[in-house]
């Protein structure tokens, strides 16, 4: 096929849920490609030289390569080569940012000069993914013999996770000590069950628990048991604790009756199941519902609100679609469902009334000034246009800080003004033998950059603690 033939290919849709339908019920929105159509959109693929997408794949996967496999059909091959440097390809699939890393750089998307007509690379990856779960064809992690060190892995998110099994694969005794009742991290409390089946999450989980990985779950580490206690008893800690201190608006009335944070709202939605009548987890029904921000929180949790029954739900930002730093597929679902979005303002006062509950907002008007350092432009109060917005729940979801608890027990622990830990080009801490990894260090970011840093640390501890292949079981530094 000629590369004008490639390009003449049309993009291929993914098959979703009935936009109507899928308020009522919390399963999957996108439902994945078939067989032919992923075998199509892989003939799109013009197999560039020194393909640009993978220097936009934050782990390396050689796309062109497992994409040429999916056109000869060989999806065996094909995630056999993601699975090289990526282990948790049905979840990346379905949450990565893509149209922000490999689909970016993607020549066909820039021959047609639309990011819209990109390969769909993520979709590609999922469906090899979901192939190779479906079929049963996963073979079983190798794992090299005991060396009879031990490693605690403290939090089970995406870094916490990686840092285990590339561990265990090394032959090291691996305990992950989680706070909460399940593993997973905000794979599993945070991103909803309509983006993110639990089941995939928990698949991956249990693939840990057959190479021997060891879970201690409600283990809240620095209260039930210090870092030097750790130290004691392990030859090396990783900490992956996340971000999970939720940032409030700072104004008046967020005290009232039906504030929320976006973190609690949507752990009691995905964690505690509140939606299931009877799940015995209280909630608190609403008509309006407004959620403040722009990021693929403040989108998880408007859209989980319209699934809890609220009637109207708004999605205030104070800057326009353009700056938005969720993905753009879930703002596409997010309008699809009837989200309402309520650019270009910002709270100034949550009002409250009878019992103290949440009647309305004050909400002040913006416009866009000079880009800020973060690229975006900024976006400018407008005085005088402050006007007040009725609504019964308020849910802040301006993003996440990092849990000062570890470091609080730990004053050796360096970590910087904001509370991330501070780590070296190699993950350690400030700490001998303690390392460090995932949003902890880098500020709420991302899944695959969680599982790099995971990665990277698995690395180092597995140098460290004298494997001869300094951690090459299946590990390199550039892989996750
Ligand atoms: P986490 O996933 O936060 O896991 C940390 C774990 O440590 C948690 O399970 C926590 O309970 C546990 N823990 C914390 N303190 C302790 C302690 N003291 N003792 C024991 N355990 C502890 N990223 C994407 O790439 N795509 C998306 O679409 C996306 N959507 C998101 C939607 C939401 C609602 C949120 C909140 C985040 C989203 N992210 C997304 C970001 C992504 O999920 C995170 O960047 C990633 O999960 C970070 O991984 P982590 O392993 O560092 O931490
Ligand atoms: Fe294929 Fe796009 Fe990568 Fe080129 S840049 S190899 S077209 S996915």
């Amino acid at each position: 096929m000629t590369i004008k033939e490639r390009l003449a290919i049309p993009p291929q849709e993914m098959r979703t849920q009935e936009p109507k339908a899928r308020l009522w019920n919390m399963d999957e929105i996108a439902l994945g490609y078939t067989e032919e159509q992923a075998i199509y959109e892989a003939e799109r693929c013009l197999n560039c030289k020194n393909a640009p997408c993978v220097n936009g794949c934050p782990v390396g996967v050689q796309i062109p390569q497992f994409i040429a496999e999916i056109q000869q059909r060989n999806f065996k091959s094909a995630i056999d080569i993601i699975k090289e440097t990526n282990l948790l390809p049905a979840v990346c699939g379905r949450v990565c940012p893509q149209e922000k890393q490999c689909q970016l750089k993607c020549t066909a998307g820039l021959s047609l000069k639309s990011i819209n007509k990109a390969v769909a690379i993520g979709r590609l990856e999922r469906f090899v993914a979901d192939w190779e779960r479906d079929k049963g064809v996963a073979p079983p992690p190798v794992v090299k013999p005991h060396t009879g060190r031990r490693v605690a892995v403290i939090g089970s998110g995406p870094a916490g996770l990686t840092t285990a099994a590339d561990l265990a694969r090394a032959g090291h005794e691996v305990m992950i000590f989680e706070a909460l009742h399940k593993p997973g991290g905000v794979m599993v409390y945070g991103i909803p069950e309509f983006r993110l089946p639990k089941a995939i999450v928990a698949a991956e989980i249990h693939d840990l628990e057959r190479i021997g990985v060891r879970f201690e779950l409600n283990f809240l580490a620095g209260r039930t048991e210090t870092i030097d206690n750790f130290l004691k008893e392990f030859d090396a800690v990783f900490i992956g604790t996340g971000a999970g201190l939720p940032k409030f608006l700072g104004i008046p009335g967020e005290n009232l009756a039906g504030v929320f944070s976006a973190n609690e709202y949507l752990t009691r939605a995905n964690l505690m199941k509140a939606w299931e009548t009877d799940a015995g987890t209280p909630f608190f029904h609403a008509r309006v519902v407004a959620v403040v921000g722009g990021g693929n929180v403040a989108l998880d949790t408007a859209r989980m609100a319209l699934r809890l029954g609220a009637e109207e739900v708004h999605l205030i930002y104070r800057r326009t679609r353009d700056e938005m730093p969720a993905r753009a597929e879930e703002v596409e679902h997010a309008t699809e469902e009837g989200v309402i979005f309520d650019f270009l303002r910002n709270p100034t006062e949550i009002l409250g009334g009878e019992n103290a509950r949440v009647t309305a907002m004050t909400l002040q008007r913006f416009e866009l000034g000079a880009p800020d350092a973060s690229g975006r432009r900024s976006p400018v109060p407008l005085a005088g246009s402050e006007y007040r917005f009725a609504c019964d729940m308020v849910i802040p979801a301006l993003g996440n800080a990092p849990n000062p608890l570890l470091e609080h027990f730990t004053p050796a622990l360096k970590a910087d003004k904001h509370g991330h830990i501070i780590v070296d080009n190699r993950q350690k801490t400030s700490l001998d033998t303690v390392y460090a990894g995932g949003d902890i260090v880098l500020g709420a970011a991302t899944v695959i950059l969680a599982m790099g840093e995971g990665r990277r640390a698995a690395v180092a501890i597995n140098e460290l603690l004298g494997d001869e292949n300094g951690g090459k079981g299946g590990v390199s530094l550039n892989t996750v």
